[in-house]
C-alpha cells in the first residue's frame, strides 16, 4: 500500500550509532508520521489477529509498537523489561550479546495458557527476542508469533530465532 511504501521510506539510516561501524535504523521519523505509524501498526498484527490474547513488546521501541496493537487487537499488555526494571519479576531470561550479558524480565499478571504475540522493532542477531520467547515459555503461557517492522536480513537473526511464526513488515 502508499502507506506502508512512505512508512518504510520513513526509517532513517544513521552512520555510526551506537557505536563505529554499526548502521542504526531510526524509526522515530516513522512514528512522526499519522498514517505511517498506523499502516505498520496494522501490518504488524495483521496476519495474527483472532491468534493471540496479549501483546508483549521489548523495552525499549517494542513498547512503542506492542502498545498500539494491544490497544486496536483488543490485547492485554506485557511490556518485556531489561533486567532490574520490574518490582517483581516472575522469570527472567539472560542472554549474551557482543560484549557481555544481558537479560529480559517479565510479570506473569495473564492466566496461564495465554496466547503471547511478540513485538519488536528491529531483528538485528535474533538474541533478544529468542530470550523474549523464552520467556513466555517459561512463564507458562503460549507463544502466538513475532511480529517485528523491519527485519536486518545480514544478520541471520531470522536463523536464531527460528520462529516459524515470524513476520517482518519491512528488511533490508
Ligand atoms: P538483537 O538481539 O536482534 O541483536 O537486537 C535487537 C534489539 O536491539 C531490539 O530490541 C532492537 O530494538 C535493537 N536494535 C538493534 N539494532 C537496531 C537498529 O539498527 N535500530 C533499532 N531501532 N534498534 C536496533
Amino acid at each position: 500500500t502508499p502507506e506502508l511504501a512512505r512508512a518504510e521510506s520513513l526509517i532513517r539510516e544513521v552512520d555510526d550509532f551506537p557505536s563505529q561501524g554499526i548502521l542504526f535504523r531510526d524509526i522515530t521519523p516513522l512514528l512522526a508520521d499519522a498514517r505511517a505509524f498506523r499502516a505498520t501498526v496494522d501490518a504488524l498484527i495483521a496476519p495474527f489477529l483472532g491468534t493471540f490474547d496479549v501483546v508483549a513488546g521489548l523495552e525499549a521501541r517494542g513498547f512503542l509498537f506492542a502498545s498500539a496493537a494491544a490497544y486496536t487487537a483488543n490485547a492485554g499488555l506485557m511490556p518485556i523489561r531489561k533486567a532490574g526494571k520490574l518490582p517483581r519479576p516472575a522469570a527472567a531470561v539472560d542472554y549474551s550479546l557482543e560484549y557481555g550479558v544481558a537479560m529480559v524480565e517479565a510479570h506473569d499478571d495473564f492466566p496461564r495458557g495465554s496466547r503471547v504475540l511478540l513485538i519488536d522493532d528491529v531483528l538485528a542477531t535474533g538474541g533478544t527476542l529468542a530470550a523474549a520467547h523464552k520467556l513466555i515459555e517459561r512463564l507458562g503461557y503460549t507463544a502466538a508469533g513475532t511480529a517485528v517492522l523491519f527485519e536486518i536480513a545480514d544478520l541471520g537473526g531470522r536463523d536464531t530465532l527460528n520462529d516459524p511464526l515470524l513476520h517482518t513488515v519491512f528488511n533490508g
